[in-house]
Order: C-alpha cells, then sequence, then structure tokens
C-alpha cells in the first residue's frame, strides 16, 4: 500500500505524503512518490506537480522504524527518489510545512521549486546520530544558503525557521496562508510564465576564500567534536562542495556516509537514539492504560530537592503548593527557587514576564490542609524512615481520594513507604537527581502494588515535564545509585591497592565520563556515601569497607562543602587541588591494612570501575530491576555522566564483546575487593557463552 496520495487540481498533479507521524521516509513513502511523478509524467494534461507533506511534517527523514532492516536498503531508496525528481520533464514544487528534516529537507532539494510556511523548520540532523547527511544534504544545501550558514547547520544539527531563508535559492516563496493553495498558485506561475526546471546541483558552491574557511572551520569544529568523528567529515564533505563538480561531491559524501554509520560513536549515539524512545514502554502498562489528570502538585520539603522539583511543575504551567515545617525553611526554600528564575532572566535564558508567570503559580504553605485538592504530591524530606512514616500517614489523612503519593527517596524501601498508607496503589516513587531542575533523569519506582494508571501517569507527567524516565523496581538504590556504589568502591579500592586520586579521575575522565568518581565524590558530598556505608557495614559485616573513604570523613571532609575531600578547595572554588594530607592518609590506611601498593594501570582503573558497573546492571537485569539494558544505559547518559559517544555501560560492554569482558574480570578477584564480588553476574555469564546480548535475554 502506497503512503502517498496522487489528486489533480486542474493541470497540476498533487502528491500528499501520508506516513504519520512525521512523513518517515520508509519504503512505501518512498515507491509512492516515484510512482506519482511515473503517474504525472504519463498524463500530458498535467503540467507540474506539487509535493507536499501534513501540517506537522512535510518529512521527519529516514523512517526509523526501518533503521536496520533490509527495507532502508531496498530501491527506491532516497537518492533514487531524489534524482528522479530532479530530472523528470515536468516541474516538481514542494511545499513545505512543520518538520522539514534529514532526508525531508534532502528530497526537498531535489526539486525544481520549494515554497514553505514561515514557521516549518529546516534541520539536518543526522550529525546527533553520529552521521552526515547521505543523500546528497552536505552537497546541495551550501549551494543554496551558502558554504557558512550550510556548514553551520550540518555541524550542529539545530533547526531553523523557512522565514530566515526568505529570499535565498532554498525558499522560491514563503507562504503565509493556506500552503496547498500557495504551492499550486506558485505552480501556475510556474506552467504559464514557463519556468526552467531549476536543479539546486547546477548551482555554485561558492566561497571567497575556501582554503582559509576551511581551515578554521577544522580547528573550531574539531575542537569541540572531540571524540565524535562526524563533525570533522561535515568539513570534508561541505568543502567537497566548493571544490569539486557535483558527482564528485556526492562520491566524497556518500563515502563519508558509509564510513561513519561503522564507527562506534555513530552506533552509540544511535543505540541512544532508540534507547531513549524504549523507556517508555512497560511490558504490562500497555500505552493506552488510562491515565489520572495532574492539574496541580503538592510539593513537600523546600530543601535541595523540592525546590528543584518544583521548578520543573512551575515551568510546564502546573500550579505547585510547596509545604514546609517552619517559616523560616518555607522562605529559603521559596527564595531559592526565586533565585533561579532571576539567575535565568539575568541570563537570557527566560523572560521577565514568564520568570513572573511561573512564580506566580507558586504556593508556598506550612499546612498539609493545602494538599486537599492536590492530583499529585511529591515528598522530598529527610532521607529518614520515621520521617517519611509521619508524613505519608498525614498525606493518607489529608488527600483526596485518586491523588498520587510519589517519593523522591534514594535509598529507603518504597513498600515500606507505601505500606504506611492504606492507598499503598497509588504511592510511587519519582526519584529525581540534584539539580532536579536540571537533570534530565527521573527514575521513576514501582512499587509491588503501584497501580498501573499511576505508573502510566508517572511516565506522562515526565514528558510533560521533560525528562527521561526510566522504570526501576524496588531495591537499595533503584538501578543508578546501586550500580554507582560498586564503581565508586572500586575506585576507592584501588586507590588503597595503589592508584593516585589523580589518576583514578584521570582515567575515567579520559574514557570520557563528564567527572572522575572521585571528585564526583567530593561533589556530592562525602558524608552522604558515609551515612549509606555505615547503614551497609551494618547489615552486611563482612562486607570489604572503604577506609580510605571512612577515614577522610572522619576527617570531617566531607568535599567540596566543607573545602576537602579527596581533594582540597579554595574558598569560592570548585577546583579540585591536590592535597598531600589525602597521600598521607592513603599510606597510613595502606600500612594498617598490609597492603603493598603496586602499580594499577589506567586501563584496569577504567575496566574495574566501568564493569563494576556492568556487572551490577546485569544483576538488576536478573532481578527484574531494570526492564532492559538499554533502560540502564540511558540511566547512566542522562543522569552520571557516562559518555554518550559510548552509548552508556551495557551498551559498551556488549561492543566490547561480552565474552572479552568476562575474561578481564577474571583477574580482578585477587585484588582487595569485596569477595564474590567480581563473579560473573549470572544474566551476564549466560550472554557471554551463549554469544547473545543482554536484551536478547539469555534465559
Ligand atoms: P534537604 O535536607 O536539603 O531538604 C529536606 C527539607 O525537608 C528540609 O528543608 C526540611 O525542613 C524539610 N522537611 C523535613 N521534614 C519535613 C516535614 N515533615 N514536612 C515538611 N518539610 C519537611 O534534603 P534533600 O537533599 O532535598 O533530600 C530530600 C529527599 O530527596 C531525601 O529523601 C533524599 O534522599 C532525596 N534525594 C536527594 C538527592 C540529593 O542529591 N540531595 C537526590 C535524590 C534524592
Amino acid at each position: 500500500m502506497s503512503s502517498a496520495h496522487f489528486d489533480v487540481n486542474g493541470e497540476i498533479a498533487v502528491i500528499r505524503l501520508d506516513n504519520p507521524p512525521v512523513n518517515g521516509l520508509g519504503l512505501a513513502l518512498r515507491q509512492g512518490i516515484v510512482d506519482g511523478i511515473k503517474q504525472a509524467e504519463g498524463d500530458d494534461a498535467i503540467k507540474a506537480v506539487v509535493l507536499i507533506g501534513s501540517d506537522r511534517a512535510f518529512s521527519g527523514g529516514a523512517d526509523i522504524s526501518e533503521f536496520g532492516t533490509s527495507k532502508m536498503l531496498a530501491e527506491p531508496i532516497l537518492t533514487t527518489v531524489i534524482n528522479y525528481l530532479e530530472t523528470t520533464k515536468k516541474p516538481v514544487i514542494a511545499a513545505i510545512s512543520g518538520a522539514c528534516m534529514g532526508g525531508g529537507l534532502e528530497l526537498a532539494l531535489g526539486c525544481h521549486y520549494r515554497v514553505a510556511r514561515p514557521d516549518a523548520q529546516i534541520s539536518l540532523p543526522e550529525v546527533k546520530l553520529g552521521i552526515l547527511p547521505g543523500a546528497g544534504g552536505t552537497q546541495r544545501l551550501p549551494r543554496v544558503i551558502g558554504v557558512e550558514h550550510a556548514l553551520n547547520m550540518i555541524v550542529s544539527g539545530v533547526a531553523v525557521p523557512a522565514k530566515q531563508f526568505q529570499g535565498s535559492p532554498l525558499f522560491d516563496d514563503i507562504v503565509d496562508g493556506d500552503l496547498l493553495e500557495g504551492a499550486l498558485a506558485y505552480a501556475k506561475k510556474v506552467v504559464s510564465e514557463n519556468l526552467p526546471l531549476k536543479r539546486v546541483r547546477d548551482l555554485k558552491a561558492h566561497h571567497e576564500n575556501p582554503e582559509g574557511f576551511f581551515m578554521f572551520a577544522r580547528n573550531t569544529v574539531g575542537a569541540v567534536a572531540r571524540n565524535y568523528p562526524a563533525p570533522l567529515k561535515c568539513v570534508d564533505a561541505v568543502e567537497a562542495a566548493v571544490t569539486k563538480p557535483f558527482d564528485q561531491g556526492m562520491a566524497v559524501e556518500r563515502e563519508a556516509f558509509a564510513n561513519l554509520l561503522q564507527t562506534p560513536e555513530s552506533k552509540a549515539l544511535r543505540h541512544a537514539f532508540f534507547a531513549e524512545r524504549l523507556t517508555s514502554k512497560i511490558a504490562d502498562v500497555p500505552s493506552d492504560t488510562p491515565t489520572r489528570d495532574i492539574q496541580k502538585v503538592g510539593v513537600i520539603g523546600g530543601g535541595t530537592m523540592g525546590t528543584g522539583i518544583t521548578i520543573n511543575f512551575l515551568n510546564a504551567g502546573i500550579p505547585v503548593t510547596l509545604v514546609e515545617m517552619k517559616q523560616e525553611g518555607l522562605d529559603r526554600g521559596v527564595a531559592a527557587i526565586q533565585k533561579v528564575y532571576e539567575g535565568r532572566v539575568k541570563k537570557g535564558k527566560m523572560s521577565e514576564d514568564k520568570a513572573k508567570a511561573c512564580m506566580d503559580l507558586l504556593s508556598p504553605s506550612l499546612s498539609y490542609d493545602d494538599l486537599k485538592d492536590a492530583d499529585l504530591v511529591i515528598e522530598a524530606v529527610f532521607e529518614d524512615m520515621g520521617v517519611k512514616q509521619s508524613v505519608f500517614e498525614t498525606l493518607d489523612a489529608t488527600c483526596k481520594p485518586g491523588a498520587i503519593l510519589a517519593s523522591n527517596t534514594s535509598t529507603l524501601d518504597l513498600n515500606k513507604i507505601a505500606s504506611f498508607t492504606k492507598r499503598p496503589e497509588d504511592v510511587i516513587g519519582l526519584h529525581f537527581f540534584s539539580p532536579a531542575n536540571i537533570m534530565k533523569l527521573l527514575e521513576v519506582v514501582r512499587g509491588d502494588k503501584t497501580a498501573k494508571d499511576v505508573l502510566a501517569t508517572a511516565m506522562k507527567l515526565a514528558k510533560t515535564i521533560k525528562k527521561t524516565a526510566v522504570v526501576s523496581g524496588v531495591c537499595d538504590g533503584f538501578i543508578g545509585n546501586r550500580m554507582i556504589n560498586q564503581y565508586q568502591r572500586e575506585a576507592i579500592l584501588m586507590l588503597e591497592e595503589g592508584a593516585t586520586v589523580q589518576q583514578i579521575d584521570k582515567a575515567i575522565e579520559k574514557f570520557g565520563f563528564a567527572m572522575g568518581p572521585l571528585r564526583m565524590a567530593d561533589l556530592a558530598g562525602g558524608d552522604i556515601g558515609w551515612a549509606i556505608r555505615k547503614r551497609l557495614y551494618a547489615e552486611h559485616p563482612d562486607m570489604t569497607k572503604m577506609v580510605v573513604a571512612d577515614r577522610l570523613c572522619e576527617m570531617g571532609r566531607y568535599g567540596q562543602k566543607t573545602g576537602a575531600g579527596f581533594y582540597r578547595y579554595e574558598p569560592g572554588n570548585r577546583n579540585a587541588l591536590h592535597d598531600p594530607e589525602v597521600d598521607k592518609v592513603v599510606d597510613e590506611v595502606r600500612a594498617e591494612l598490609g597492603i603493598t601498593p603496586r602499580k594499577i594501570s589506567n586501563r584496569e582503573i577504567v575496566e574495574r570501575c566501568v564493569y563494576a558497573l556492568v556487572n551490577e546492571g546485569a544483576r538488576l537485569l536478573d532481578e527484574g530491576i531494570a526492564q532492559r539494558a538499554s533502560d540502564i544505559d540511558m540511566v547512566y547518559l542522562t543522569g552520571y555522566g557516562f559518555p554518550v559517544f559510548r552509548g552508556g555501560p551495557m551498551h559498551y560492554a556488549e561492543e566490547v564483546g561480552l565474552p572479552n569482558v568476562v575474561r578481564a574480570m577474571e583477574p580482578f578477584a585477587d585484588t582487595h575487593t569485596q569477595p564474590g564480588f567480581w563473579e560473573p553476574a549470572p544474566l551476564l555469564a549466560r550472554c557471554a557463552a551463549e554469544g547473545k546480548r543482554f536484551d536478547e535475554r539469555a534465559k
């Protein structure tokens, strides 16, 4: 069945692209376009063709559901379709509204004329998937909007409204009113004035000083692209548009496209792209599960997290009642929120009016009674079961039936928290990450009794407040923190075994993490991890202790907030400085534990830290805490600064090869580590033995 419709309007044929939601250029649509053109060619009464999409999209580019399937490579491929359009003898006019992205823009550039609505969004976003436009985008766009502007768009992937190109050869007309009418009028003009069959390929991509410009471009792009090969390849391809004839330029583009497609960076970016779309799919909660209406939100606790959480909802236009225990706490919370908005206005990121509108949605309160009509209440009070108990008992007594009661707890048992109410089905964990108004990740913690519509509502709400929500089952630390504890413990144990603070962080940062584990511990605050460790030591007496970390905390070195942790900090400065005091503590601990320091390679540092994440991730999958390996990757990409070009810990391990990971882990069993920890998790061992990836789930 074709997904392009053919109509005739007088002398003009109209081919309407129809592959919702965004007219992805799947095989049926590609074939439909070619068939439509053939039909027009075969009818003498037809003098011109209009190619039009929907209001939402002319075309969003490649059909992502075809990625990795044979359909993607089946003829007519996009370049064939474009060649066909470009060489047909009847003028083709693209009528563009909504998204005109990637392959969609390349398709439009193959037409003889283009008219667009002023607000149509024009982009070549391929670089975000680690590739470049592969159907002539790098050759044709510079010919119509100029070399510099085109290169900017191609290396950044950003979308630009069509009206910005008014007057350039990209658009022959900008249509303010009805797009089809405007396009038909333009087509009639082409016919009546017998205008030529313009081809973008016949234009010249000109630059006054190509050598100087491309040298400059390589330097600037190279400096920001760092771990990503695609942006520099974009420069090569655009340079070819300037320096070579069209067909040779196309060959340069094609070769670069084919090479980039095979790079680990592109594989990682494409993995992340699909992983993000998968997170909202929950096996037993179908996408048509009814959701509850969330018009009003309550937040309890105006501390670090409560204020950040509140801002998310205010930004989305949802009123929030913020409840604190005492007036000073409430004032502090409101002032913290106000400060964030003032900062955004000062930096030009938000208008004063919008900031005021957000603040107007905030109702500070000292009374739980003001939460009576809230549809959702999120608790962000102290991390203490007794405090949580009293809060949830009060909420149970106060909130209206059907209200969702959420906890932002990082470590406490959500099922126990739910049991403090008579409505455990309405209780859910919404685990935000600090700073909660900035971090993309939201772990949605599903309790044993959480109702499906409550879960579906939380996932929908996450989209409203622009978070990437990942579902986690209940366990100590949920997905993210349970894994990070293993990673950090290995880092600290390697410090005891012979590595230095600086070496560990540098090795991990070189791997691509935004911040090494010890700098991260200093930023998060050593006291938080210490409190968790003390609880774990009590619960598991045979656990290997992180003696250096404990010793630093005993000395009051909690990291940045106390001016000293694994590093020292000058007042008012976040630069992590080497501290000989720490070296002394490390030496003392080594002596006490009878450890003879050995030379630890950077490779061991990376492998022990990263494979500690992988092994724990595999356990989480086996236990059903995480739904899929790609969800774990999203947690790490959006919440923990894992390098995006490596695709997340589980994807990275799969790319290294799971049998290689298992082999690399073997010698770590002899280190000063938690006994049994380096035993490969059963799922990891099974997948490695059977040559499967995690999400193929070797059972
Ligand atoms: P915080 O100490 O900064 O803030 C807690 C606030 O809750 C305080 O302002 C306190 O006055 C208020 N409060 C305490 N009991 C209350 C009550 N009964 N009624 C109303 N207000 C009350 O703590 P935080 O860092 O914002 O952490 C809050 C919760 O979020 C904890 O459960 C914590 O584990 C979790 N969490 C923290 C982080 C983080 O990085 N800080 C990250 C994720 C989750």
